[in-house]
């Protein structure tokens, strides 16, 4: 591994790149995973030890497959992708992954809210108002509240159906703790 890490990720691309082939343009394969009722969007943590790609076995054969991630796999900050995905995708199923060992169980909203206005003191009634996705209970009343979230969110289309999985970082095992759909 080079010194610099983008050097290192520039070189592997222009690997990646000699053999690369195009996929389908956006409109034509948003189109196919509109009429599948396939669309699936999984969203999950940024943690870089939690790849969505490798746990449920993703490639390129299983289509439709949308991926949001943020800081704890937290709904209400996923909403305008989300929102924005239901326009184009028409997805019939929202995955929301949340793990163990988990960043926002650890670091919470007060502590990310005072290392926030030392950086931006000029911010600080808006950094004060904002919720910075915090994790305090369990990992399964966590997926409750963000499955809930989605679930009565005006923006979900009603019907979608929107489950919660807990990832366990240890042992690579995800196990289902709830579902809804929306509307409901
Ligand atoms: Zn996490």
């Amino acid at each position: 591994m080079a010194a610099n890490v983008l050097s290192e990720l520039l070189a592997r691309n222009s690997k990646f790149s000699e053999t690369h082939t195009a996929p389908p343009d956006l409109l034509t394969m948003a189109k196919a995973v509109r009429s599948s009722g396939l669309g699936t969007v999984i969203l999950s943590c940024s943690d870089p030890r939690l790849n969505p790609y490798q746990i449920f076995g993703i490639d390129p054969t299983i289509k439709g497959i949308t991926m949001v991630r943020n800081a704890g796999g937290r709904a209400l900050d996923a909403m305008r992708t989300i929102a924005v995905l239901q326009t184009i995708g028409n997805p019939s199923t929202i995955v929301v992954v949340h793990h163990t060992d988990c960043g926002m169980t650890h670091f919470h909203d007060a502590e990310i809210k005072k290392a926030l206005i030392e950086i931006a003191p000029q911010e600080k009634d808006a950094i004060n108002a904002t919720k910075y996705g915090e994790i305090v209970g369990s990992i399964e009343e966590s997926l409750e509240e963000d499955v809930g979230f989605l679930g009565a969110s005006p923006f979900i289309r009603p019907g979608t159906r929107i489950v919660g999985l807990k990832h366990d970082i240890n042992t690579g095992v995800v196990t289902q703790i709830n579902e809804t759909q929306a509307g409901n």
